[in-house]
């Protein structure tokens, strides 16, 4: 396969360019997968090795059963079953989609949501193995029992659930209600491509839906910032525009924002002789991100991950890690759980962080409710807005971890006060409203 040295970004990750896992859990009679070189406890299972077997005193069975190096549908449903609202939003929905012939990943995908703690292994297997045959019915290369990517999994599942929206809608449109797609809702945002001619500056801008981004690992290694920022850098094209010139800038922004956004850390790189590899240069995990796009900036924070353990692109074990939801976002305890197939065991966000720099593979984040302060105009205060708004900053500058001056400023407009951030490392800017 012919392939440039030059980064790729607009396309999904292309067929061959995977990063397999599925290595059954390495304990009991289990036969052994022979095409799996067993994982080297130190490489492993560094992350997992000072985790706190759950107490008794807290029995969650959160795990799911690994019915045939399914580890990376389990990582996938793990990191999923994080997103709360989301798995709500279909939910609450069950009316449209409970009795429709085609809704069967919907129908165990929600059944899982529904067993998560319970005990009974055989019905989680019982429910695993019947999602996974409803997403083969139409990828069918999730139907043997192959170790497989990830990344690709959850993009398959994600995209049939979407898919099957404007049935739905129909349906829902029969019965006198409607169906709002969850996959819209919370998880698809545009991105914008414009495209610049470098001889007459002549745009062209073109919008793409997205469900997540594919990011390339920096070599030598760097933080989720910089990739996302090297992501959105302009990059030079061969185009020939109507007035003679041949090279254009092509340059992607963020034109709306998801409520929770899914980052693929593209851990495969060929070698110069067109050997799969997999990059395991270390990546600083940001526990917060400030995106923006052209209307509207947003903090998210870290809910999941999916890592990837194993040194090879070719196989390996996933491994999913997701915050407790019964801890609130706030709490010190920084609770976590680290889901290693049905072996679930406590940990820490810091710890996720710390310890996943080179084995982290997708990272899941979720927007943050603004706890901005809401003022009527009977109750605004203006040196209160500007002491809060203060503090908000400061707040935000920890979170993301700048410790470089910034640029604040005050607008008034159509009578409102707001405030703007912009972080001059990364042009990523925040914006703050009063009132
Ligand atoms: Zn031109």
């Amino acid at each position: 396969m012919e392939r440039s040295p030059k980064r790729r970004r607009l396309s999904t990750q292309q067929a061959g360019e995977k990063i397999k896992g599925g290595q059954k859990e390495p304990r009991g009679q289990e036969e052994p997968i022979k095409t799996v070189p067993k994982i080297d406890e130190k490489e492993a299972g560094g992350s997992n090795s000072s985790n706190n077997p759950l107490t008794k005193e807290e029995p969650k069975c959160l795990g799911f059963p690994n019915i045939g190096q399914t580890c990376y549908m389990n990582a996938s449903l793990q990191s999923l079953l994080t997103l709360e609202n989301f798995m709500d939003d279909i939910n609450k929905q069950a009316n449209v989609w409970r009795v429709h012939p085609d809704a069967a990943v919907m129908r165990y995908l929600s059944k899982l949501k529904e067993e998560h703690s319970s005990e009974d292994m055989p019905l989680k297997s019982f429910l695993l193995s019947k999602l996974k045959r409803a997403v083969s019915f139409d990828a069918p290369v999730f139907a043997d029992d192959g170790q497989q990517d990830a990344h690709e999994f959850l993009c398959t599942l994600l995209y049939q659930i979407m898919s099957l929206s404007p049935e739905l809608q129909k349906a829902a449109a029969t019965k006198g209600t409607t169906y709002s797609c969850p996959i819209k809702e919370h998880l698809s945002f545009k991105m914008e491509n414009t495209r610049t001619c470098k001889r007459c500056g002549a745009e062209s801008k073109k919008q793409e839906e997205r469900m997540n981004l594919s990011l390339d690992v920096t070599p030598g290694g760097g933080t989720v910032e910089d990739m996302l920022q090297n992501y959105l850098q302009e990059t030079e094209l061969e185009y020939r525009c109507e007035c003679g010139g041949i090279v254009s800038g092509q340059r992607l922004s963020f034109k709306t924002l998801p409520r929770a956004l899914i980052l693929h850390l593209n851990r495969v790189r060929y070698t110069p002789d067109y050997w799969l590899q997999k990059v395991t240069d270390p990546v600083d995990i940001s526990r917060d991100l400030v995106i923006c796009s052209e209307e509207d900036g947003q903090c998210y924070s870290l809910v999941s991950t999916i890592k990837h353990l194993g040194t090879q692109a070719g196989s390996g074990h996933y491994i999913s890690e997701g915050m407790d939801l019964d801890v609130p976002v706030t709490d010190p305890s920084d609770r976590w759980f680290t889901y290693d197939d049905k072996m679930v065991t406590e940990t820490s966000g810091a710890d996720v962080c710390e310890k996943g720099r080179r084995d982290a593979y997708i990272l899941v984040y979720k927007r943050q409710v603004s706890t901005w302060p809401h003022h009527t105009e009977e109750n605004c205060d203006v040196e209160k807005d500007i002491d809060d708004l203060i503090i908000n900053v400061q707040s935000l500058l920890i979170r993301v971890g700048k410790r470089t001056p910034i640029h604040l400023s005050f607008y008034h407009l159509f009578g409102s006060r707001y405030g703007q951030v912009q972080l001059p490392e990364n042009n990523f800017l925040y914006s703050i409203y009063i009132n």
